[in-house]
């Protein structure tokens, strides 16, 4: 149940933590949560400058065992002195003096992947914490895989995250294998598509299946902590059966879910259309945050210009009917919000 994260030959536990939906927990809730994935061996912490105060409760959870875990945490800085002072503050918010894995967070076009690689990028100040003995190995995320693929051509990371899971499985092309070539460490995030997938757990054990390193689920409670990590450790394998439901739910989602790739953006008329397709996905992970309530403002003012031009849908690899699906998740979105009265 253990792998090595490429060439930082760490061990780690493959069921990681995803440390964003602690950020919606009292701090006292999210500590218990954290603290029983310790207990039942998980041994990979991943949060994030952005994740509110997630990197907080880790750090409180895990003080009196932080040799024992791998702390991942990522700076969205792009410019030198601004990844140097996310630095400071993830090490004061986690109250540690190292950290083990630090990312560049959500690289996810090719202009971003240029300017954190440039002399006075971000990706310099990770080396110059590395050089200084405040982080042990660094690393990339992003949700594009070409983009990725770039960015190990580029630079030799020590790890690379990524979204993968039975519904949004590109990455086992052509980025997992180069991966495995370069020895570089694979963190799977999104293993359960933002909560879209039917059978999480059969989700769990189908990524397992291929040749990566950790997958990080977010987890808020303590019985989705057990579930998670027990599954896999009673049953690694899938069944005929198990193969045959994650054909059907590939089915029922291939034409309305959202990848996140991008490929469509930017919209002429400034729809969200992304965000506002993976809006669940967001709700799922942070409640009904300011950043939902943003893209639902942002929607309603913009879905009602769309002039069916359907360049985004041409440029969609999914061929996903965007047309329809942006006033369909409009009409959802204000409807939850109604109901649970925050507009
Ligand atoms: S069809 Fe609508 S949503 Fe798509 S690019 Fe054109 S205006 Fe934007
Ligand atoms: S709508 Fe299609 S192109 Fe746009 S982000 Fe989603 S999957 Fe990618």
């Amino acid at each position: 149940m253990y792998r090595v994260l490429g060439k930082t030959n760490l061990r780690v536990f493959v069921v990681g933590f995803g440390g964003i939906p602690i950020r919606v927990l009292s701090i006292d809730d999210a500590v218990k949560v954290v603290r029983r994935a310790y207990e039942l061996g998980v041994n990979f912490y991943d949060t994030a400058r952005g994740y509110g105060d997630s990197e907080r409760k880790i750090g409180l959870a895990l003080k009196d065992v932080r040799e024992n875990v791998i702390i991942a945490t990522k700076t969205p800085s792009r410019d030198y002195d601004g990844a140097m002072r996310d630095l400071e503050k993830s090490m004061s918010e986690l109250n540690v003096d190292y950290i083990d894995v630090w990312q560049l967070h959500n690289v996810s076009s090719f202009d971003t992947l240029e300017r954190v690689l440039s002399s006075d990028g971000a990706l310099q100040a990770l080396r110059d914490a590395r050089q200084d003995g405040k982080v042990r190995f660094i690393g990339i995320t992003g949700h594009n895989i070409e983009v990725l693929l770039k960015a190990i051509e580029a630079y030799s990371f020590d790890t690379i995250q990524f979204p993968f899971n039975y519904i949004a499985d590109d990455a086992k092309y052509e980025l997992i294998p180069k991966a495995r070539e370069l020895n570089i460490g694979t963190i799977i995030m999104k293993p359960l598509a933002g909560g879209e997938l039917s059978y999480p757990i059969v989700a769990l054990r189908y990524i397992l299946g291929h040749d990566v390193s950790v997958i990080i689920p977010g987890m808020k409670s303590i019985s989705e902590v057990e579930e998670n990590v027990n599954s896999i450790i009673e049953n690694p394998t899938l069944s005929e059966e198990e193969l045959r439901l994650i054909e059907e739910d590939k089915a029922r989602l291939d034409k309305v879910f959202c990848r996140g790739c991008m490929y469509c953006m930017p919209c002429p008329n400034s729809i969200p259309i992304s965000p506002l397709l993976r809006i669940q996905q967001f709700i799922n992970r942070t409640g009904f945050s300011e950043a939902v309530l943003r893209i639902y403002e942002r929607a309603k003012q913009t879905v009602p210009n769309c002039t069916k031009c359907l360049q985004c849908e041409e440029k969609c690899p999914y061929k996903l009917p965007i047309t329809q699906l942006i006033q369909e998740k409009l009409a959802w979105l204000e409807s939850q919000l109604k109901s649970s009265h925050k507009i």
